[in-house]
């Protein structure tokens, strides 16, 4: 296939129309090539298949009306407002257009463009349509009749200063036959690959795009472009699992199980089915020879740390070692004591390993794992750096919560060559999206709470009813309930923050001088937290001060409510976790969310809304967008175009299917059949494959 004479790399400044100027701008677009130009597709289309003829307009109608200006001007009113009028004109009659209080509209508005305009008819010296929208679909002067020919549906292309949508739309029509025969080639699905996945031709899903007969032709269209989009993102995934598979040899850990019957007798309650059902997916991949490349995850307090101990204990029967990683010390601290208290019954210790242990703890420890006299380890970073070694590493539990990245987890993973790997997460996220964030690891979630659990009472409140929240507070304090405050970080300044929060706390102190308060933010020593955590669990604090801090996880069943401060200034994912730091004993808990914000915004109605932390995870990705989600560097997310992972669940099961089964046949996509997707692939994610890249 040669690429050179093809109209899909040529620059985009030797296409029809276009030239240096305008190639300046369509830079800023991303438009390079036209190519480029090809996949630039309307954001919107106006729809002028529903037109109304101008003759059979009448005032109290809801209209949408084609016409061109034949006359237009600025007129005063009495009262100085200044009205810009503009007459159109269809093939059926004239009618007015008026736009009150804007008259610089003159300036954009010409006689002889072509308008699409919408809003209420009315009567005023005869009939008149004050525009509640309008579109250029022409301006006199564009050089073909932009809007002629090919339908009635008008693409709205996205736009930049000095090169407007009507340009663009111009520009695409004169390149567009040219463009779509030279891609036709460039179909990378087979036919029946297509029909399987039930898209059309991508040189039909890009004619429609571009020049739709009617609006409901697009989706159809967008779906081709998203399956694509789709499948060389798990394409890409599918090599990076490949890549685990094959940089180690994997074993199977498939001793009798002694230690894990024994833990499972120990505990004081039954797995619940979703439990069983994630423990069975690990227990499988641990029992199979291949390594085990899995993120679990499942919503605060549903039961993850107790999978993670079982699959600890398998590796530990097996005569490997076990680690746990998690990204702050108090959360390796809380995880090394809940550990311990499940371990204890079966003669286990846990060790931690952070950064705060003395010179000579740190070497006792380190040379503990070495020699293979300690089992388990729990720790932070600190279990990665340079100098720790392992005997025999056989598993290792990363908790992620969102906080490491791709090449920790290799570290990790590396430290044990033969070792399987298990990323907990505690963050629910719609499947669709786990697999689009995290699609190299297999998926185990625990969708299910353990029984009994009460619901946290949720309400969002107005500065109106602080005084009889805070009422309700003293009381729940004075039952022998604990609580917390919550402030949001001050300007991402941990300074700032920790002055603000030393304030908050001191005014709170002052409000309930019967009670202790505590304090706890970002700038203070692991020890000085972990300090106020202990008393806070040894209940001699009862009311802790604190920024988000607390978020990574202490767990004070004795804790009941949760009030949070200008609660609008933490996402979605924020306040779900929060919220989740208490109920986690057997009392009924509450969460109040302050907001002066009024009415207060719709993300904190869905969080009191419900406390199914997967309902909400989709509720943010419905008013946020996939985009934003956690933040794009911090997750690698490549940005999807045209895949919407609420709506193309099943083009994203199909896509990793087809990826993983194609990789597995042929992981260097070398087969003539796959060369092509390989060349594909690269073209897209060249350097994000190199994230992965192992040896
Ligand atoms: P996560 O790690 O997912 O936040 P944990 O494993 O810490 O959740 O469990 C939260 C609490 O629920 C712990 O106190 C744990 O002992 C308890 N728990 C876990 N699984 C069950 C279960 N199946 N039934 C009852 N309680 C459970
Ligand atoms: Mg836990």
């Amino acid at each position: 296939m040669s690429q050179k004479g093809s109209p899909l790399y040529r620059p985009i400044q030797y296409l029809k129309g276009v030239g240096p100027s305008r190639s300046e701008k369509f830079a800023r677009l991303d438009v390079r090539t036209g190519g480029d130009l090809l996949y630039h597709v309307p954001h919107r289309y106006e729809d002028a298949t529903t037109l109304t003829p101008i003759s059979s307009l009448h005032p109290g109608d809801e209209a949408t009306v084609v016409g061109r200006v034949v006359s237009k001007g600025v007129i005063p009113t009495q009262k100085g407002l200044r009205i810009f009028r503009a007459v159109i004109r269809d093939d059926s009659g004239v009618i007015e257009c008026a736009w009150p209080g804007q008259p610089w509209l003159q300036r954009s508005i010409d006689r002889g463009d072509l308008l699409l305009v919408s809003g209420p008819v009315k009567f005023f010296h005869g009939r008149q349509i004050q525009p509640r929208e309008f579109t250029t679909l022409e301006e006199e002067g564009d050089e073909d009749g932009a809007a002629a020919g090919g339908g009635e549906v008008f693409p709205v292309y996205p736009a930049t200063e000095g090169l407007s949508h009507r340009q663009i739309r111009s520009i695409v029509r004169k390149n567009l036959d040219e463009l779509l025969d030279a891609v036709e080639e460039k179909e990378l699905f087979g036919e029946a690959w297509r029909s399987e996945v039930g898209v059309p031709h991508l040189r039909d899903a890009l004619e429609t795009l571009h020049r739709p007969d009617e609006p409901g032709q697009v989706e159809s269209a967008r779906r081709r472009l998203a399956y694509e989009e789709l499948f060389f993102l798990q394409l890409m995934f599918a090599r990076a699992r490949e890549r685990v598979r094959t940089e180690g040899e994997g074993r199977p850990l498939d001793a009798e199980p002694d230690l894990t019957d024994r833990l499972r007798e120990s505990l004081p309650f039954e797995l619940t089915g979703a439990q069983e059902r994630a423990w069975a997916e690990i227990r499988g991949d641990m029992e199979s020879p291949e390594r085990m490349y899995r993120l679990l995850q499942g919503d605060v307090g549903s039961g993850k740390t107790v999978v993670a101990a079982l699959a600890m204990a398998r590796a530990v029967e097996n005569g490997t070692q076990a680690a746990l990683m998690a990204p702050t010390e108090i959360l390796a601290e809380q995880h090394a004591r809940t550990l311990a208290e499940l371990l204890e019954p079966l003669g286990l210790e846990a060790i931690l390993v952070t950064g705060s242990l003395t010179d000579a703890e740190r070497r006792d420890r380190l040379a503990a794992l070495a020699d293979g006299t300690a089992r388990v380890v729990v720790g932070t970073h600190a279990l990665i750096q340079e100098g720790v070694e392992y005997d025999d590493l056989g598993l290792a539990v990363v908790d992620e919560q969102h906080r490491f990245g791709v090449e920790q987890r290799r570290t990790l993973r590396e430290a044990g060559r033969e070792s399987d790997t298990l990323v907990m997460s505690a963050t629910p996220i719609p499947r669709s999206l786990a697999l689009s964030l995290y699609g190299d690891l297999d998926l185990s979630v625990i969708d299910e709470m353990p029984p009994g659990r009460k619901e946290v009472v949720t309400g969002v409140r107005g500065p109106e009813s602080r005084e009889a929240a805070f009422d309700f507070l003293r009381q729940k304090l004075g039952e022998g309930r604990q609580g917390f405050v919550v402030y949001p970080l001050v300007e991402e300044s941990e300074s700032l923050d920790a002055r603000s929060a030393t304030e908050m706390r001191d005014r709170l102190a002052a409000r309930f001088p019967e009670f202790e308060v505590g304090l706890l933010h970002g700038r203070m020593s692991a020890e000085e937290k972990e300090a106020v955590m202990r008393r806070f669990l040894d209940r001699e604090i009862q009311l802790l001060a604190a920024t988000t801090v607390i978020e990574v996880g202490i767990d004070v069943p004795n804790a009941t409510v949760m009030f949070i401060e200008d609660a609008e200034r933490f996402g979605l994912a924020q306040l779900h976790q929060l919220r989740g730091r208490v109920g986690r004993g057997g009392e009924q808990a509450y969460c109040v969310a302050f907001t002066e914000e009024d009415p207060p915004p719709e993300r904190l109605a869905a969080f009191a809304a419900t406390t199914d932390g997967f309902e909400l995870a989709r509720a943010d990705l419905r008013l946020r967008g996939q985009g934003d989600f956690f933040g794009r560097e911090q997750h690698g997310v490549p940005e999807l175009k045209f895949a919407e992972l609420e709506r193309d669940d099943d083009l994203l099961r199909h896509a990793r299917e087809r990826a993983r089964r194609i990789v597995r046949e042929d992981p260097g996509l070398s087969s003539p059949e796959h060369r092509e997707l390989g060349r594909e692939l690269v073209e897209r994610y060249g350097d994000r494959e190199e994230l992965y890249e192992v040896g």
